[in-house]
């Protein structure tokens, strides 16, 4: 076997496009490899503000609405 092609000519694996997985269900924002999503059933999302917006609750402080 010839292993000449991996001593040189391969691109820093930093440089490397991460890979796409999806898109987030609310914002639409794209999530790469090893991003840290929230997961809902099958559905992914970018944070959990955008989980919560999906499913319609929202962060109010108690007791403070007009
Ligand atoms: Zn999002």
């Amino acid at each position: 076997m010839n292993f000449d092609r991996f001593a040189y000519g391969l691109p820093d694996s930093q440089e490397k496009p991460a890979a796409l997985v999806g898109k987030c269900e609310k914002c639409r924002a794209e999530i790469f490899l090893g991003d840290e999503v929230v997961v809902l059933e099958d559905e992914l999302f970018c944070d959990t503000r955008c989980l919560m917006q999906r499913i319609g609750a929202e962060e109010k402080s108690a007791g403070m609405e007009d």
